[in-house]
């Protein structure tokens, strides 16, 4: 048997405590729902069965629950599943308090933390909070990287510069034009032709739905193509062979979006003009290209193979 990495985006609640304008998670659903904890650490041990490897707490702020997120990591470090929080910051108000939560959490067994970091979350919380959080997590040991999303625009550049400034490990992030960022002006993009591959990384809503794109999640209603079902219906190993065995997210992880855009007839000076989940958007938010593309992926041989 092939050993798969199994990993997912567990959303245990969409609360957060501020308000991002580029927010992608703003649309998704109903507010503030969160997972019933029992509920939440029986889903764990069945990922545990189910070969889950990796479990990334994500959705709204999940340290607003800490003392449950404490007890989930519990869970993840008793089985060797690799953690990581994603979190905005707000609670290293002080390096002593950066101090303390970073033990807490290193403590329980978090693998890594993820601090989001850009000039919509600073108009909320203090930047000095991340140089906080990463430098308790450098000190303490415990493996850190920042977030650092981006329009890429020269407006950008002193907030990168400070992250330079201070020697934090960080990564930019295009931000994804949905959510209340749907509104946005967006720089046009020059980019080269590429695949525009995704890795499609599974998420879990609080309300138990799985999908296959912890971005996107609901929000390809027309054709439901992102969601794989509920947890209170289906079982973790069945939702992961789901998405595991569809060939046409097979294409996505491999073949890309940009050979089955141009499969359908878009042409390739059209295709270089969208971002990867925009371009996601219109091929599989549509039923028309849906169908043409799942015919394509049950062809042999497949018209996108070179
Ligand atoms: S911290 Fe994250 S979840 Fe909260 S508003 Fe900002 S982008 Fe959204
Ligand atoms: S390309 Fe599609 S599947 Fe990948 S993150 Fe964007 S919307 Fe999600």
């Amino acid at each position: 048997m092939v050993d798969i990495f199994r990993k997912i985006a567990f959303g245990y609640s969409t609360r957060c405590n501020i308000k991002c304008g580029h927010c992608l998670a703003a649309d998704d659903g109903p507010k503030n729902e969160k997972m019933d904890l029992i509920r939440a650490k029986a889903i764990v041990s069945e990922m545990v069965f189910a070969r889950v490897k990796g479990i990334s707490f994500t959705a709204g702020e999940p340290l607003l629950f800490l003392n449950d997120i404490i007890e989930l990591l519990g869970v993840c470090k008793k089985n060797g599943i690799y953690s990581r929080v994603v979190t905005n910051g707000f609670w290293a108000k002080t390096p002593q308090r950066a101090d303390e939560i970073v033990s807490e959490l290193k403590a329980a067994g978090l693998s890594q933390l993820r601090i989001s970091f850009s000039r919509w979350h600073q108009k909320h919380v203090d930047r000095e909070n991340i140089v906080s959080a990463a430098q308790s997590s450098q000190k303490l040991g415990l493996d850190y990287f920042i977030s650092f999303i981006t329009d890429f625009s020269k407006q950008d550049e002193p907030h990168e510069q400070y992250l330079r400034e201070n020697r934090l490990r960080f990564f930019p992030e295009p931000v994804i034009y949905f959510g209340r960022a749907g509104d946005f002006n967006r720089p046009r993009v020059f980019t080269d032709y590429n695949a525009n591959r995704c890795d499609m990384n599974p998420y879990l809503s609080p309300q138990l739905d799985m999908f296959t794109c912890c971005d996107a999640g609901a929000r390809f209603d027309k054709t439901g193509f992102l969601y794989l079902g509920n947890l209170n219906d289906y079982s973790v190993e069945s939702l992961f062979q789901k998405y595991e065995t569809n060939r046409l997210y097979h294409a996505v992880k491999t073949v890309g979006l940009s050979p089955m855009a141009s499969s359908l007839g878009i042409p390739a000076s059209e295709i270089v003009t969208y971002r990867k989940c925009e371009l996601c958007e219109k091929l599989f938010n549509s039923k028309e290209n849906l169908a043409g593309l799942q015919q394509s992926a049950d062809s042999t041989p497949s018209p996108w193979t070179r």
